[in-house]
C-alpha cells in the first residue's frame, strides 16, 4: 500500500511535470517574427538579400533576439511588422560581424509618425529630428520616425539610413562617451589615427565640400554615424572615393574578413 507521504510526493511530481510541459509550450508560443518575415526582409533589406543562406539564417536569429530584448512602441503611430523588422535590421547590420554584440544600453524604441519637435530633451537629435538616442530621462531609449525609417531602406541609391545612423550612435555611446570613437570595438592602437582621420576629413568637407553628407561635418560624433551609413549603404562607392576611411571602418566593424 502507498503511504500518504508517497501519494503526496507522487501528486507533486505530476504537478511539476504538468507545469514544466505547460511552460515549455508557452515559451514556444512567444514568437517575435511575423510569419512572412523572410519575404519582408528579402524585399526591403538589401543587406539581408545579399547574404548567403547561412548568413540569412544568422541574421534572422539576431533580428529575433533583438526583438525579444527591446520593446518597440508607437507614439501616435501604428507600428507594423515591417517597421519592427526594419528597426531590428538597422540594429543588426552594423554589428553583424560582431557575433556577441548586445545593445545593453537600449531598452525601448519609440516610433513617431513623422518629424517631431516636441519639448523633450533634444540632445543628440538628428537632421531636423529624424531620430535620436536619449540622454537624461530618456536614457536607454531611442526615438525614430516611421517615415525616415522606411525611407532609409526603400531608397537604396543614396548613402542614408536613419536606423543605422541611430544605432551607430548607440555603439559609439557604449563606452560612456558619444565622441565618434567606438572604443568598445576599435582597438586602442587605432583610436588616435581614427580621430585624426575624422578631423582631417571634416576639415576637408568644410573647405572643399564632399560626396559625404555635410551633416557629418557637424562634429566627430555625427561624422562617425554619417560615414557608417555610407559604409553600409554604398560600400563600393565609399571604397572607391575614400579608401582610407573604408579600410578603417572595416577595422571597426570587423567586416574585412
Ligand atoms: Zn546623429
Amino acid at each position: 500500500m502507498f503511504t500518504v507521504w508517497q501519494i503526496l510526493v507522487g501528486f507533486l511530481l505530476i504537478v511539476l511535470i504538468i507545469l514544466f510541459v505547460f511552460r515549455i509550450s508557452i515559451v514556444k508560443e512567444v514568437v517575435f517574427l511575423p510569419e512572412n518575415y523572410r519575404e519582408l526582409l528579402t524585399d526591403y533589406v538589401k543587406f539581408y538579400h545579399q547574404l548567403n543562406e547561412e548568413g540569412r539564417q544568422r541574421f534572422e536569429k539576431r533580428v529575433e533576439h533583438f526583438l525579444s530584448a527591446v520593446k518597440i512602441t508607437g507614439v501616435n503611430a501604428i507600428v507594423e511588422d515591417i517597421d519592427r523588422l526594419l528597426i531590428a535590421s538597422g540594429a543588426i547590420i552594423p554589428v553583424f560581424a560582431i557575433s556577441d554584440w548586445q545593445y545593453i544600453n537600449l531598452h525601448e524604441v519609440l516610433v513617431y509618425p513623422g518629424a517631431f519637435n516636441e519639448d523633450f530633451d533634444q540632445a543628440g537629435s538628428d537632421r531636423p529630428i529624424a531620430g535620436m538616442v536619449g540622454g537624461g530621462a530618456m536614457q536607454n531609449v531611442m526615438i525614430i520616425t516611421k517615415w525616415q525609417l522606411r525611407q532609409g531602406f526603400i531608397n537604396n541609391h543614396d548613402a542614408h539610413n536613419t536606423a543605422i545612423h541611430e544605432f551607430v550612435h548607440l555603439i559609439d555611446k557604449m563606452d560612456g562617451t558619444l565622441d565618434g570613437v567606438p572604443e568598445i570595438i576599435l582597438e586602442r592602437k587605432y583610436t588616435s589615427q581614427w580621430k585624426n582621420m575624422m578631423d582631417t576629413t571634416i576639415g576637408q568637407m568644410k573647405t572643399d565640400g564632399s560626396d559625404i553628407d555635410m551633416y557629418g561635418a557637424t562634429n566627430p560624433t555625427e561624422f562617425f554615424a554619417v560615414i557608417s551609413e555610407y559604409f553600409f549603404e554604398q560600400p563600393d562607392l565609399l571604397n572607391a572615393n575614400h579608401p582610407g576611411l573604408y579600410e578603417m571602418l572595416e577595422r571597426i566593424y570587423k567586416t574585412g574578413g
